[in-house]
């Protein structure tokens, strides 16, 4: 629930100009205690949480524990976590029953048979519930990854009860990949066999030649989101060309 109002439209012009750092500080500051992150453990996913580890290492860290995923990014996560001394990774899962139900209904292959609710139980439903906790949710994704981000903002209301904050809305593949160069932050062991973008094992494959970044996630289907950053709706702009409250002006 929000205990305040940001002025949007003015903090989303500031945030144009400034580094991804800068607004990952912001955020931790201006919600210290009623902020969490998402992050799959993936292939860029070091870049948000090297920002993060700089500005507070308390952070929760939400990760959804699927059940399906490579063991390569179960180990990857903690490789990270030891890494960056993240102390508060969290791994949400659904709830036994509903999983069970759908594995049981599509005889042991729910991805298959039901991607979108597969995704809704094992992702969409825990972080609903996690979320509720927290004021402010940030996570890695970028404009340029899918047709559906491309109008993403660095920070966002959805629907009245949470901020969601994207520091890396305006960074581009090559950007993640010189910052891990330069930080000589270690990569996901998948990403040397080609796996770009990297989720359940049963709906990710390695890229081919030619393909993008995402094309890798639910090939062979019309889905490209998972539905965790789509769920929520993005409440409409009402605070253009408010003056923002004073402690938004002094917080970065
Ligand atoms: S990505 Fe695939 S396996 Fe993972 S929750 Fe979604 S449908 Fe299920």
């Amino acid at each position: 629930m929000l205990t305040h109002k940001l002025a949007l439209e003015k903090l989303n012009r500031e945030f144009e100009n400034k580094t991804q750092q800068e607004i990952v500080d912001w955020a931790a500051k201006e919600f210290a205690g009623r902020i969490a992150i998402t992050s799959s453990f993936g292939p860029e996913s070091g870049v948000l949480l090297h920002m993060l580890s700089r500005a507070d290492k308390t952070v929760p860290v939400l990760f959804l524990e699927t059940g399906y995923h490579f063991p390569e990014t179960l180990a990857y996560r903690d490789k990270l976590a030891g890494l960056f001394g993240l102390k508060n990774v969290i791994d949400l899962r659904a709830d036994s029953a509903r999983k069970a139900e759908i594995v049981a209904k599509h005889e042991g292959v729910p991805y298959d048979r039901d991607p979108d609710l597969c995704c809704q139980i094992n992702k969409v439903e825990p972080l609903d519930e996690a979320i509720k906790g927290y004021e402010a949710w940030m996570s890695g994704i970028r404009r340029h990854q899918t047709d559906y981000r491309k109008s993403i903002r660095f920070v966002e209301e959805y629907e009245g009860e949470i901020y969601k904050i994207s520091p890396l809305a305006n960074f581009t593949s090559r950007d993640a990949w010189w910052y891990l160069n330069e930080h000589n932050i270690p990569q996901h062991p998948l990403y040397e066999r080609g796996y770009l973008s990297i989720g359940c094992w049963p709906c990710t494959r390695a890229a081919q030649p030619g393909d993008d970044e995402r094309a890798g996630r639910w090939a062979g289907k019309t889905k490209t989101e998972c539905g965790i950053h789509t769920f929520k709706e993005v409440k409409e702009k009402e605070e253009k060309d408010k003056e923002p409250p004073q402690h938004v002006a002094d917080g970065i």
